[in-house]
């Protein structure tokens, strides 16, 4: 591993330019001194952010801890305006760590990778973009995200369609002008959520296709308050110490009482105060055990279908929003800003999907076993082929031209989400097996990078060329992240965790529940023992 690598040939390929891609390469380039490439397919970086441009598009991590820890300065220097950082707020915070670390002079932009194939013999990954480049590299490092394949169902009739139509993952970077339209939106989840309520606005008429009743949870954005925020910046340190050692990547104090020790009266108050507050800390603020135990849960899960009584004035629409086939958090928790409220709206129309599916598209819009419903647009906020869709949209193939899709026929399997066996020197940032989408990404993002960045560090010092997964070390680490999902309520849902949105993909939990904080440690444990569980040759 040398800077002075042939021009087609180089020390690491990065695929992505989010915030995985972009810390990867700051790191193998200006730390290690390594000759690295990225490739984007977007004509700019931001990744996630750059592609989900759909109204109302923001994250629900706080805007303090959605951002990188790794730079001090960069920590000081950066002003967040909302409480919840909006999608064109963050894409331009990726904007400018691109810029400040000079990053996009080792980035392609508007160039996928179509292939990668490892050669045994020369034990280098093949890179084949779709500029019809091939590079050769001895790293391949993904950085492709977790939620990066859409998907659209494929709904009879669907390209008849005479209207517009979006994908919320896909959504044009001019916007689309929905002002005086009839407006289909199908999809409940995170996208639906935030969508629906803006959409609705400017919608002369907006019917929701709903298939499943989310539970969600008022966010409570807001601006923020500068003297929090000087508060936040002196405090850092700190800040991120809690974080990176707590459960789901947020540096909130889980709260030691169980929702069944207190009486009805006081648990409801609990509820109410942590609703008022809004966010994820209505879970973590209120009881410890109402992720766990299914009679804390229900408490829960029976205080929000409550609101949505209560705010939602005709009781059969009411009726039809109310969750009651899948426990609260068993899917991914939601919050929202005016969702419920939205369906007192006059031009805002509810359409119950399990109770009359949708039958077919047509060409001027939807039919469902009960009405047609005509319409101008159809959004399809119906959500990814998570996890492992981005890596199979990739002809990745490993030692003896094993395809990943093939090894990964049943469902994933990784060594610590990180590797997988028979794919030396394939690195994943946040891949299936570690806890990813359980947490706030920024920081699930950093202690990867910065692990695969010693473990590359490490094999130089050694003269180590390669390193793979260990087979029975894979064998174990899968059954244990699935011995660990087993008892909990996620569980209980068909959710995108399972695979259980995508018809025919195998039935398996995919991102790890033990937490950030003890994956970490785990990570560390590894690596100290000489990276147990992996072949370093
Ligand atoms: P999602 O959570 O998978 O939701 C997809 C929605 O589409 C669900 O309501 C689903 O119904 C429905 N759907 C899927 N296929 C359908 C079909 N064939 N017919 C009818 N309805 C169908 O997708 P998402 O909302 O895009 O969110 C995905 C993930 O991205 C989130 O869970 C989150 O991790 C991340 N995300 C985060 C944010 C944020 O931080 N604020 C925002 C957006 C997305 P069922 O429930 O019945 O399957």
């Amino acid at each position: 591993m040398t800077n002075s690598a042939k021009s087609l040939d180089c020390d690491a390929i990065v695929i992505g330019a989010g915030f995985a891609g972009l810390y990867m390469l700051r790191k193998l380039r200006d730390e290690l001194g390594l000759t690295a490439r990225v490739f984007e397919r977007g004509d700019n970086v931001g990744g996630t952010w750059y592609w989900n441009r759909y109204p109302g598009a923001r994250c629900d991590s706080e805007s303090y801890i959605y951002c990188y820890s790794f730079d001090r300065e960069l920590l000081q220097e950066w002003e967040w305006s909302g409480k919840y950082p909006e999608q064109p707020e963050i894409l331009s915070y990726l904007n400018h760590v691109a810029d400040r670390f000079d990053l996009r002079r080792s980035i392609d932009f508007n160039t996928s990778v179509v292939s990668a194939h490892y050669d045994d013999a020369r034990d280098r990954w093949e890179v084949t973009t779709d500029k019809g480049e091939v590079i050769a590299s001895r790293f391949l490092i993904t950085g492709i995200g977790c939620l990066s394949a859409g998907q659209v169902p494929d709904i009879q009739g669907r390209e008849l369609f005479k209207g517009e139509s979006y994908h919320t993952g896909a959504w044009p970077h001019e916007g689309v002008d929905l002002q005086g339209k009839r407006v289909g939106v199908i999809g409940t989840g995170s996208s639906g959520v935030q969508s629906i309520p803006v959409i609705a606005r400017d919608a002369a008429q907006l019917f929701v296709f709903q298939r499943t009743p989310q539970y969600t949870i008022p966010a409570r954005h807001g601006t923020v308050d500068k003297a929090f925020l000087d508060n936040v910046k002196a405090n850092y340190d700190e800040i991120w110490r809690e974080a990176k050692t707590s459960a789901g990547g947020a540096p909130y104090t889980p709260i030691d009482r169980s929702a069944l020790s207190v009486s009805e009266e006081e648990r409801n108050a609990v509820y109410e105060d942590a609703w008022q507050q809004g966010g994820f800390k209505f879970v973590l603020a209120s009881f410890n055990d109402i992720v766990i135990d299914p009679r804390a849960n229900e408490t829960a899960s029976e205080f929000i279908r409550s609101k949505i009584r209560e705010i939602v004035n005709d009781p059969v629409t009411a009726e039809k929003l109310v969750p009651k086939d899948h426990p609260f958090t068993s899917k991914r928790a939601l919050i929202d800003t005016d969702y419920f409220d939205t369906y007192n709206r006059d031009n805002v129309t509810l359409v119950d999907i399990r109770e009359s599916p949708i039958q077919e598209i047509t060409e001027t819009g939807i039919r469902t076993a009960a009405a047609d419903y005509d319409l101008d647009v159809i959004v399809f906020a119906t959500g990814f082929d998570a996890m492992t869709g981005p890596y199979f949209k990739i002809d990745i193939r490993g030692k003896d031209g094993v395809a990943l899709k093939e090894k990964w026929s049943a469902g994933p399997r990784t060594y610590l989400g990180i590797s997988t066996a028979g794919f030396p020197n394939l690195l994943m940032i946040t891949g299936p097996g570690s806890p990813s989408v359980l947490s706030n990404m920024p920081v699930s993002i950093e202690q990867h990078v910065e692990w695969i960045a010693d473990t590359i560090s490490t094999m130089r010092a050694q003269g180590k060329q390669t390193i793979e997964a260990d087979a029975q070390a894979e064998a174990d680490w899968v059954e244990h992240v699935n011995a660990m999902a087993q008892p909990t309520l996620f569980m209980q849902a068909d959710s995108w965790y399972l695979g259980a949105n995508i018809p025919g993909k195998p039935r398996v939990f995919m991102p790890y529940v033990g937490g950030v904080g003890a994956y970490r440690i785990k990570c560390d444990e590894v690596a100290a023992a000489g990276y147990e569980g992996f072949v370093l040759a």
